[in-house]
């Protein structure tokens, strides 16, 4: 099974309709997608869109970008959302983005904090976001596993050894973006290379980071096929083995979206 766990149907950037995009990711065998909320204040907007459609699903929070007037402080708005919709199957984006740096240090640590309460309390996918922030993402972690298991998702993994590493010991997933295809990102390849492949995902980031061949162009669902072939043929797999390991591993983390789960956690 096919899934593009992180993209932005609602994002003003997209080149084609929701509509149109979900049918083309369809086409290209894409059988799940996860549509991602950036801010509280953009839910309906977001939500209107995943209703649509049966395989879209939303993982709802505020990204790093947006913690500046948007930020919160507490878990309970995002704990209220979850508990009554279906549709919302994660909690994020979050985390730390210390590359683009577009709200204080600390303000992004509340807001991260607060989104790891509420995934916690829900059993629901952390959905981090975490951009030349390694050390504090690691240790942020840490100190509130100590406190108690939360499922970990580090999307859009551009992450360095130890981050891997703390990932798989907090028995958390990573997801491949484009970024891993490019022809740059071997150093990127040789950490995930290490990551077991039962805490593999795969997703576009659109309209962002559009994979090889499409490098340049505008990100799309349909798009994550590639991530998927690539990464196939990199591990030696078939094509529909890998596709089959990863979707199962989606299944595990978003334990909210229907599906055939078949493989038992080696
Ligand atoms: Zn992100
Ligand atoms: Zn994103």
């Amino acid at each position: 099974m096919l899934v593009d766990s992180h993209c932005h149907l609602d994002h003003s950037k997209m080149e084609v309709t929701p509509e149109e995009a979900v049918r083309r990711a369809r086409l290209a065998g894409v059988e799940r997608i996860v549509t991602i909320c950036t801010r509280l204040d953009r839910y309906e907007l977001v939500r209107e869109i995943a209703v649509q459609f049966d395989d879209v699903y939303m993982g709802v929070g505020v990204h790093p970008h947006e913690v500046g007037d948007a930020g919160i402080d507490r878990p309970d708005a995002l704990i209220d959302l979850a508990a009554a919709d279906p549709k919302m199957v994660g909690v994020g984006e979050t985390g730390l983005d210390y590359f683009y740096d577009f709200a204080p240090k600390a303000q992004q640590r509340t807001s991260f904090e607060a989104h790891i309460l509420a995934a916690r309390h829900l059993a629901l996918p952390l959905i981090i976001h975490t951009r030349d922030a390694d050390d504090d993402t690691i240790s942020i972690l840490r100190e509130h596993w100590q406190d108690g298991a939360f499922p970990i998702l580090i999307h859009c993994f551009t992450g360095g050894q130890a981050l891997a590493d703390a990932v798989v010991e907090m028995d958390g997933f990573i997801s491949l973006s484009g970024i891993t295809t490019f022809k740059s990102a071997e150093d990127l390849r040789a950490v995930i290379d290490t990551v077991p492949n039962n805490r593999l995902l795969v997703e576009t980031d659109a309209p962002y980071l559009a994979p090889t061949p499409h490098r340049g162009k505008t990100n799309e669902p349909a798009f994550v096929a590639h991530t998927a072939d690539y990464w196939a043929v990199r591990k030696g797999m078939e094509t529909e083995a890998f596709r089959a390991q990863t979707g199962q591993n989606f299944l595990t983390l978003f334990s909210k979206v229907p599906g055939e789960r078949t493989f038992t956690d080696e």
